[in-house]
Formats: structure tokens, C-alpha cells, sequence
């Protein structure tokens, strides 16, 4: 054996596989326990008495962890291959004493050994569990959506598929604000809503649904049309403002007090067979992000611009345009990514291609402009109407 240890020593070379058991008596006896996956991994749950060194950190500067060359270390990670590699790299630089955890924390775990676990309970564990091993979520982002509010305006269309993947996905507070009753016409989209509670407010009929998807979700309903009087209250504590909104009085007014109160608001429309997406970050970054003003500083004429209702709209469409207003709403949150924040994404389902536009902030913009001051609420109905 000795002979052996002294022959070079080559990458590949078999390392000793100790079960956890053995491991814990070798721990126990005196040995180095080292977790070598990385930190979010980790953070989920080690075996006890193990000290956590990422693989990359190790192999860097071994003897910064690793007293001497004789030092027993036993190496564990998931399943039991990478704590092979690292042992591999390591005996390549002289360390003697090696072992690699069979099977890893899961065999650890699955054989009842002692575990340190997180301060999370099961559920969240379970229910996040994609999240979590994601390393630019992980718990820390988690735990950051489960603070987060978000505000959907419209249980419609566009808010269903949002407001039920933000629900999954984990968001602590949503603030549905509707003041619309669900009619048979539509189930054909707004999938949150259900058969048998046509006649029902939206709000209530949505909160059923979310709750039912994820009880850890709190539901704020906000059962009134939103108007100038009542839009600061709606916005009041919102992280991130989806708008779902079916007509422009109401797309003018949410743009104006996202500015004015600094909200990002994630903004999506759709018309028969297309759709569009942006997102409006305007209140925060002045001068840099456009708002919606800025790319439509007035309304269409009302014959120009039907509703649902009048011109139709395909019912899928809703679903891929909300989801994208979600995707955008859980990156700002997050903090993930590049925010569609100056672009304008068009969708068109028929075509089945999506087309980007860059958006300048307006200078010139009434109500985003560096330097001005808000211009007040104005009487959205009479300006969309073209008086
Ligand atoms: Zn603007």
C-alpha cells in the first residue's frame, strides 16, 4: 500500500467510497467533513458536522480548509460524483487521506443521519423546491417573493394567467383589484374563473381559485373600479403593477401613478390575433425609461381602438401575453436579468413571431419628463374620449 500511495498519482485514480454510515464513524473518530457543493445547495441541508467549501473554492487553495497532507477528509456532495472529482484533484496534489460519500446527502439523508437544516419549514421546501435549486433564486430570492406585493389590475384575461403563475411561484401578497362580475363569455380566457361561479365578483371567484393553487399566497381584493380617487390606495405598497387593464382611461391613470409613486409597471395589451408587452419603469428612472405616455402620449380615437368584447380576441393570447407580464413582474422582483424596460415586444400568434422595439424616454413627455413636476390626475374618461 505504501508502494502504491508513492506511485504517481494520475486524475481518475479511484478513490475510497466510504458509506454515510462509515463516513459518520470516521467523522466522529476525528475526520474532515467537507460539503463541497455550492452555498444554495447547501443551504438546503448538510449533514451534520459537515463544514460547507464549494468545489471550485477547494480545489483553488486546498490548504486554506485542509490542515496537512495526512489529514483525513472525507468529501460529500449531492449524489456522490462530485466529491469524487474534487477527492481526484486533491490526491493529484498530495493529499493522502481521502474518502468520497457514497451516494452523497441523499444517501446521508436517506439513511436517517444527522442532518443541520435550514430555519424553512417542509412546505416551503417542497412546494419551491425548483426555486430553490436554482442558484439566482435560491432561499434568499424566495424568501424575497414570499415579501413581495404585487398589484394586478383586472381579474381578466391578461391578470388570470399572471395572477395564478405568480401564485405558484410563490408571491406573498397579491392585490387583485376588479370591480366586474364573471360572465359566461369569459372562460373562454380568464382561466381563473370557473363554470359555476358565473355571476360572482371576479375578485372573489379569482381569490377561490389562487388560494386553492397556494394557500401561503395572501389575497387582497380590491373590488372597485379604479379611478383617480381611489388609484394611490390600489397602489399603495405594491413592489411591482401588472396591468391587465381592458381600456385606456384606466391605462393612462395606472401609467401616470406609476411615475408619479415610482412603481415599475408591467404592461401588456391584446387585440384579436396579437399582443403586446413592455415594461414601464419610468417613476424610477427618469429620463432613462420610457412611460407609457411616451410611446402613446395620446389615446386612439375610440373607434380605433375596440375592446374584447367588440373586436374579439383569441383566447389563448391572453394566457401568452400575462404569462410574459409575469415572467417580467418575477424578474423585477428578483432583481434577475434584463427588465423589458425600453422595448416593446409584439407578439403575433398568427405569424406565431415576436417583433422588439426600442423605446426612447420622450423629453418632451408630460408626465415623465426629467425635472417635471406631476401634473396631477386629469379626467381620464373625457381624455380617452378624445374631449
Ligand atoms: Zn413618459
Amino acid at each position: 500500500m505504501r508502494l502504491l500511495a508513492r506511485a504517481p498519482i494520475m486524475l481518475g485514480m479511484p478513490i475510497r467510497e466510504l458509506s454515510p454510515a462509515e463516513a459518520l464513524a470516521r467523522l466522529q473518530a476525528g475526520a474532515l467533513l467537507v460539503d463541497v457543493r455550492e452555498s444554495h445547495e447547501r443551504e438546503l441541508g448538510m449533514a451534520q458536522g459537515a463544514s460547507g467549501v464549494a468545489m471550485a473554492e477547494l480545489e483553488r487553495d486546498p490548504s486554506a480548509y485542509v490542515p496537512g497532507a495526512d489529514t483525513e477528509v472525507l468529501l460529500i456532495c449531492q449524489g456522490g460524483r462530485r466529491s469524487q472529482l474534487v477527492a481526484e484533484n486533491l490526491a493529484s496534489r498530495g493529499y493522502r487521506n481521502l474518502a468520497s460519500v457514497a451516494g452523497g446527502t441523499t444517501a446521508w439523508e436517506a439513511a436517517s443521519l444527522p442532518m443541520m437544516r435550514p430555519q424553512i419549514d417542509t412546505d416551503f421546501a417542497e412546494r419551491y423546491s425548483r426555486h430553490l435549486r436554482l442558484p439566482e433564486i435560491g432561499i434568499a430570492g424566495q424568501r424575497r417573493l414570499e415579501a413581495a406585493r404585487v398589484l394586478v389590475i383586472g381579474a381578466g384575461g391578461l391578470g388570470s394567467p399572471a395572477a395564478f403563475y405568480l401564485a405558484a411561484a410563490g408571491v406573498g401578497t397579491l392585490r387583485l383589484a376588479d370591480d366586474d362580475t364573471v360572465d359566461r363569455s369569459n372562460l373562454q380566457r380568464q382561466i381563473l374563473h370557473a363554470d359555476a361561479r358565473i355571476g360572482m365578483a371576479k375578485v372573489a371567484s379569482a381569490a377561490i381559485a389562487l388560494s386553492a393553487l397556494n394557500p401561503r399566497t395572501k389575497i387582497e381584493t380590491f373590488e372597485e373600479r379604479i379611478g383617480s380617487h381611489n388609484v394611490e390606495r390600489a397602489l399603495e405598497g405594491a413592489d411591482v403593477v401588472i396591468d391587465g387593464a381592458d381600456n385606456f382611461p384606466a391605462r393612462y391613470l395606472l401609467n401616470d401613478a406609476c411615475v408619479k409613486l415610482g412603481k415599475p409597471l408591467v404592461y401588456g395589451a391584446v387585440h384579436r390575433f396579437e399582443g403586446q408587452v413592455s415594461v414601464f419603469d419610468a417613476g424610477r428612472q427618469r429620463g432613462v425609461a420610457p412611460c407609457y405616455r411616451c410611446l402613446f402620449r395620446e389615446p386612439p380615437p375610440p373607434e380605433a381602438a375596440p375592446n374584447c368584447a367588440e373586436a374579439g380576441v383569441l383566447g389563448v393570447l391572453p394566457g401568452v401575453i400575462g404569462l410574459l407580464q409575469a415572467t417580467e413582474a418575477l424578474k423585477l422582483l428578483l432583481g434577475l436579468g434584463e427588465p423589458l424596460a425600453g422595448r416593446l415586444l409584439q407578439f403575433d400568434a398568427l405569424a406565431m413571431r415576436f417583433r422588439e422595439t426600442r423605446l426612447a424616454p420622450d423629453p418632451d413627455c408630460p408626465v415623465c419628463a426629467a425635472e417635471r413636476d406631476f401634473p396631477g390626475y386629469i379626467d381620464y374618461a373625457r381624455f380617452c374620449a378624445g374631449a
